[in-house]
């Protein structure tokens, strides 16, 4: 594993860091983004639309799409150079990552011409904002399960089924959605793949609050809401397949940031409060604690570093992701339960306190650190993963 940059990397991290630090609005820079993907109401949203809007005609949205679709053909580690220097400006994610992320490169992968021409430019513009709907109330970690049902209409399919857990289907112009389109076939089979305009009549979009108070994800019912046969994409009866793109795509950048700069607030608590009139930090098993974690961000770190050093070589992603999921997302409900451990009463406060100036962001990552270990394959889904696939460990 090669820690250096080259000169040229470092040229780029430096072009970066300027055009950010010369056109990021601090009234966008968010506190804590891993909670703020989905923006908080609509003007918040606009105004980040036209950061993205701002950003793509700077040439920095699509870093590594590939040119003829209005990327840039950056190479991974511009990509990884790109999104450090991005965390640390503390610039917002943008509204369209569904888009940018998941839909867009399965799209460039089984979408027709028509398609790729109609929706990839504006997935980078920001025209276009997606959502995905994958899950349903009875198909999560089992998705195959799914009943939206999409009936031949003609020119068109009829939709009929709910959607829930939709991230940010409040503020989306379309979505990408499985819908059984052959509900006698096996269950894998039957499934197809279709774009939906949000707008369409027969569209209901109801959002669902967290417990810390943000209408993140919504569910989304649909009553004979018609879906036009050109926006098909892959196979009729085969969008299992394309699915699978769109989750290999998402798998792939589901290993999360570090926790780094949480431990490091955790640390700052630990100076701050008191635990039986003396600060946290003089006692030794806060200390202990603390340096516990502190290696348990380096250990994820280096695990992060091999898996791009994987990816480098060209060699087929390892257990490394699922393992980076799982210890992310349970390291991350460790770290706000520490957190509650220290802050005693304050933990409870939503507004800030001469003792505490950032307990509201506590009580937030408190409250939301569990969503983690939930979205985008749960912990015990990664465990089987591990268990199976790495560990050959019989099948439960
Ligand atoms: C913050 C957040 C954002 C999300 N955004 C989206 C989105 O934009 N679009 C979308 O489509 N979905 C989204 N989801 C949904 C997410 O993908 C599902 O919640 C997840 O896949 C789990 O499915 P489920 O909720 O139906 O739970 P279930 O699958 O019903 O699981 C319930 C419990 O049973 C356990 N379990 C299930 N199967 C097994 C098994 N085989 N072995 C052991 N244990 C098992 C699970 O781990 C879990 O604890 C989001 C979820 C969250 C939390």
């Amino acid at each position: 594993m090669d820690f250096e940059y080259s000169p040229e990397q470092e040229a780029f991290r430096r072009e970066v860091r300027t055009w950010l630090d010369a056109n990021l609005p601090k009234e966008l820079c968010v506190d804590d983004s891993m909670d703020e993907r989905v923006a908080p109401n609509r003007e918040v949203f606009e105004e980040r639309r036209r950061w993205q809007s701002a950003m793509h005609a700077g040439g920095w949205v699509g870093l590594s799409w590939p040119r003829e679709y209005g990327g840039r053909a950056a190479s991974l580690i511009e990509q990884v150079i790109f999104d450090e220097e991005y965390g640390r400006a503390r610039a917002p994610v943008l509204p369209g990552y569904s888009g940018i992320g998941l839909c867009g490169p399965t799209l460039m992968q089984w979408g027709t011409p028509e398609q790729k021409s109609r929706f990839l430019r504006r997935i980078l513009s920001g025209e276009d904002i997606w959502c995905q709907g994958y899950s349903e109330p009875g198909a999560g970690s089992d998705l195959a399960s799914l009943q939206t049902r999409a009936a031949d209409g003609g020119d068109y399919f009829v939709l009929n089924g709910q959607k829930v857990w939709t991230s940010g289907a409040q503020f989306a112009d379309w979505m990408f959605l499985l819908a059984r389109t052959d509900p006698d076939a096996p269950k894998h089979r039957g499934i197809s793949y279709l774009l939906l305009d949000m707008k369409t009549e027969g569209v209901t979009v109801r959002p669902l609050v967290l417990m810390n108070g943000h209408a993140h994800f919504n569910e989304v019912f649909f009553e004979d809401a018609r879906v036009a046969k050109q926006n098909l994409v892959g196979p009729l009866n085969e969008g299992w397949k394309v699915a699978m793109t769109t989750l290999m795509f998402e798998r792939g950048g589901a290993g999360g940031g570090g926790h780094g700069s949480q431990v490091r607030r955790l640390v700052e608590l630990a100076r701050r409060v008191r635990i039986d009139g003396r600060p946290a930090w003089e006692n030794r098993w806060v200390r202990q604690r603390l340096a516990q974690f502190a290696i348990e961000c380096e250990a994820a770190k280096y695990t992060r570093l091999r898996s791009l050093t994987r990816r480098l070589k060209g060699i087929p992603p390892g257990p490394e992701g699922s393992v980076l999921k799982l210890f992310g997302s349970e390291l991350g409900v460790r770290i706000a339960q520490f957190a509650t451990e220290l802050l005693g009463g304050y933990a409870l406060l939503g507004e800030a306190t001469p003792a505490v100036p950032d307990a509201p962001r506590w009580q937030n990552r408190v409250l939301s650190s569990r969503q983690y270990t939930i979205a985008g394959g749960t912990s015990e889904i990664q465990r089987n993963i591990i268990g199976e696939r790495t560990l050959g460990l019989p099948k439960g």
